[in-house]
């Protein structure tokens, strides 16, 4: 079933106030002999709807089965980059990498948007990391991130050219952006997705992310609406080798600065200051949990951290406690890591933390419990009392990495 929607507005109950023009984000209403009238731009999102104060404005939505022509509108995989002062997140690389998988299997083009001011020449490394095709929306109101600009920019994009899929790194921004994004084009999200692939059958996207916990993993598919729309998190897929030669398209779009008006008004870009080594970059992470026993003792973390040049992380239950940074945590709903090497201090291997580290390449568990299920994960074992074993492990790798 898709939603089919029409507007119209009742002549006899317009007064000509243009309360509406004002509130419409893409200049689709004008005034005409004292009547609103709705101009074909008009994307039926309603937000001239509740402002107009006499009920002159009527949006029907109605269900039908969805036209497969619909549908074969649309076409090509898009990843929504994420940059910051022209610097491009790793996250929209690695998802290029996946999208130019896909993209091929559909055999349709790799497209990313771009989106901000002063982008450098961040749209050449996008091509150089695999788009076939990159969409430049470069404005001064779009210099630091904002929900509503930037959302109704994408939308406005998804809108005019019809992308089939389109993935989103699961950061902080991403996470905030996108599902606004998903309401406006009226589509369906798989957010935190492990896997994506093309079904063989019918072309549609495979999107498959952990569910219940994560004890199993559930393969989702949009068969009714478009785009198909998922995020992933940083590290989960992997980037193509940069090609300088690689060619591209830079199609620079210009939207209606209506669509960057905002609520909001950005004061200022605090940097995390606690954590010196972000965890998702570091290559030895040494993570405490509840069996630390208080905040003073992550400081025996950050000296066997510090001997092996690691960053120092942290299970839910620690961060809850207080005792550490939540930028710091690790798991389902913390970060989700890969390093070269992942030492366990006293966290019991929930599945909710295990979600986020298990595919570190060597574990080492340190846990007075034998039982505890972080050895069932963990690819070395330390039955043992934390304030023990880490002290002496820390003088060991300290003398061994001097
Ligand atoms: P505990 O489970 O209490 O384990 C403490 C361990 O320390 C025990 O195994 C104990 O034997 C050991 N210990 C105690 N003293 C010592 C000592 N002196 N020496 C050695 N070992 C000792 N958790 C996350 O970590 N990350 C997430 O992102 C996350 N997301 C969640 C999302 C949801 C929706 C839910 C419901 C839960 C989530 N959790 C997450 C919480 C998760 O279920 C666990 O509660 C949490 O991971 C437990 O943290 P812990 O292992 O530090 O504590």
């Amino acid at each position: 079933m898709g939603h089919v929607s029409s507007i119209e507005v009742l002549e006899d109950r317009c007064v000509g106030c243009t309360l509406c023009v004002k509130a419409c984000l893409y200049d689709a209403i004008e005034m005409v002999d004292g009547v609103a009238v709705i101009k074909d731009n008009c994307t039926l999102c309603g937000a001239c709807v509740e402002p107009c104060k006499f009920d002159a404005i009527i949006l029907r939505k109605e269900h039908r089965e969805e036209e497969g022509v619909d549908i074969g509108d649309f076409k090509g995989v898009w990843v929504v980059a994420e940059q910051r002062n022209g610097e491009v997140h790793d996250v929209s690389y690695e998802l290029l990498g996946r999208g130019r998988d896909l993209a091929n299997a559909r055999g349709a083009a790799l497209g990313a948007v771009l989106l901000g001011s002063k982008l450098g020449d961040a749209a050449g490394a996008l091509i150089e990391h695999g788009a076939d095709v990159v969409y430049v929306v470069d404005d001064p109101a779009l210099e630091h991130y904002l929900d509503e600009p930037y959302a109704n920019a994408v939308a406005a994009l998804i809108q005019k050219h019809k992308p089939e899929i389109v993935l989103t790194g699961a950061t902080a921004v991403g996470r905030s952006l996108i599902p606004r994004v998903a309401i406006q084009v009226r589509a369906g999200l798989t957010a935190d997705c492990t896997a994506l692939d093309i079904d063989d059958e019918k072309g549609l996207l495979l999107q498959t992310r952990p569910a219940f916990g994560g004890n199993i993993m559930a393969t989702i598919v949009c068969p009714n609406h478009r785009p198909q729309m998922a995020t992933v998190r940083h590290k989960v897929m992997t980037a193509l080798e940069p090609d300088p030669a690689r060619e591209g398209e830079i199609v620079l779009e210009k939207l209606p600065t209506k669509l960057f008006e905002t609520k909001t008004e950005f004061v200022e870009f605090v940097k995390d200051a606690t954590s010196t080594i972000n965890i998702a970059d570091a290559d030895i992470i040494v993570s405490g949990g509840r069996g630390l026993g208080g905040p003073e003792n992550f400081e025996m973390l950050k000296s066997l951290a510090d001997a092996v040049g690691g960053a120092v992380g942290a299970s839910r239950a620690a961060v809850d406690a207080g005792w550490i940074p939540y930028s710091h945590q690790v798991g389902q709903t913390g970060k989700t890591v890969q390093p070269k090497l992942y030492i366990a201090c006293g966290i019991s291997g929930a599945v909710q933390h295990l979600a986020g580290m298990q595919s570190s390449d060597v574990i080492v568990a340190i846990n007075k419990d034998p039982d505890a299920p972080i050895f069932k994960m963990a690819t070395y074992g330390v039955v043992g009392d934390v304030f023990e074993v880490v002290p002496a492990l820390t003088k060991k790798l300290a003398a061994e990495f001097s």
